[in-house]
């Protein structure tokens, strides 16, 4: 890589952000298609992000991934929202043209590519959805169209209830929200064709945890576990051993990856490329996103 008075910077915010995997993802791409880019991460706090922002404008700094805990604070510095963003309420791209700050959210789309590059088809599919988080908003949202039926269960079953309450007043499409119980899980699955947890559990260091028993996986089932730290869940080890078909969260992380290079550069992202640098920084030990 050379830098030169020409170089594009982008970069990723967030607060932490020491073990991020997207400078690595990023740059080996950069550098695998020769785009005189370079990508940085900045530990910015909350009380700097107004600052931060504004640097982002002042610096000319070209394109900036934003992630735990600004997403949705971000989108108030920014001038134009695509309509996921005004959505979800939460950004997680910005791409800065000729000074305009332009705010996307790339979660969604990437856990649609992950699975649909995975062989996995959404239309008309049963899909049950653990988690009414960020993440879990972005991947209903993106999967709102396309599906048969979504069902959301959340700890907290009033946020469950309003995304799918949100969702159906957008898509006036039969998605229903619940608590997540163990009886609602197990009543679900039995007809359920795509599984995705989108809550925390199982995440390092709780590696052994997971909301589903294992013994109410089935082989015509698919499961998507966004969790990527681990790279295989406890989840996904007892979907594969269960002969489901496992989409780990890393093809997640790359997708949405790709979808923000893609913004920035105008270039197709080598997915592939991305792929191996964020399997090769995951390999070594704690990384986080
Ligand atoms: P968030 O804090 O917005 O949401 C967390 C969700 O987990 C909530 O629905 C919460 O109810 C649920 N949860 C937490 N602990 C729970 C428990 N013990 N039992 C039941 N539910 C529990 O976080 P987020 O941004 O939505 O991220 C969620 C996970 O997804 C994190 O592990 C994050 O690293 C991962 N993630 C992965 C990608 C990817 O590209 N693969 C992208 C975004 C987030």
């Amino acid at each position: 890589m050379v830098i030169s008075g020409k170089t594009r910077v982008c970069g990723v915010i967030g607060d932490p952000i020491a073990h991020t995997l997207s400078p690595t993802i990023q740059n080996a791409a950069f550098n695998h298609l020769k785009l005189d880019f370079v990508f940085l991460a900045f530990r910015v706090k909350p009380a700097d992000l107004e600052n931060a922002i504004r640097g982002m404008r002042g610096l000319g700094i070209h394109g900036l991934n934003v992630t735990m805990p600004h997403k949705s604070a971000v989108i108030k510095y920014l001038d134009q929202l695509d309509s996921t963003v005004q959505f979800l309420g939460s950004a997680n791209t910005i791409l800065n043209r000729d000074g305009k700050l332009f705010g996307f959210n790339t979660d969604g789309i990437g856990a649609l590519k992950a699975l649909q590059e995975n062989g996995v088809a959404l239309y008309d599919k049963k899909v049950l959805l653990l988690g009414a988080g960020g993440a879990a908003k972005a991947i209903a949202f993106a999967f709102a169209e396309e599906i048969g039926e979504l069902v959301i269960l959340n700890r907290a079953a009033e946020k469950a209830a309003e995304l799918a309450a949100a969702l159906n007043r957008v898509f006036g499409t039969k998605i229903v929200g619940g608590a997540l119980s163990q009886s609602a899980v197990q009543q679900n699955l039995q007809d359920a064709d795509i599984l995705v947890n989108a809550t925390s559990v199982g995440m390092h260091p709780n590696v052994n945890q997971s909301l589903v028993p294992a013994q109410w996986l089935k082989p015509d089932l698919a499961v998507m576990d966004i969790v990527y730290n681990p790279v295989e869940t406890k989840l996904a080890k007892d979907a594969k051993a269960a002969g489901a078909k496992v989409i780990s969260g890393v093809e997640m992380l790359i997708h949405q990856g790709a979808a923000s290079f893609e913004i920035w550069t105008g270039c197709p992202a080598p997915v592939e490329v991305m792929r191996q640098a964020a399997l090769s920084q995951l390999s070594s030990a704690g990384a986080e996103k």
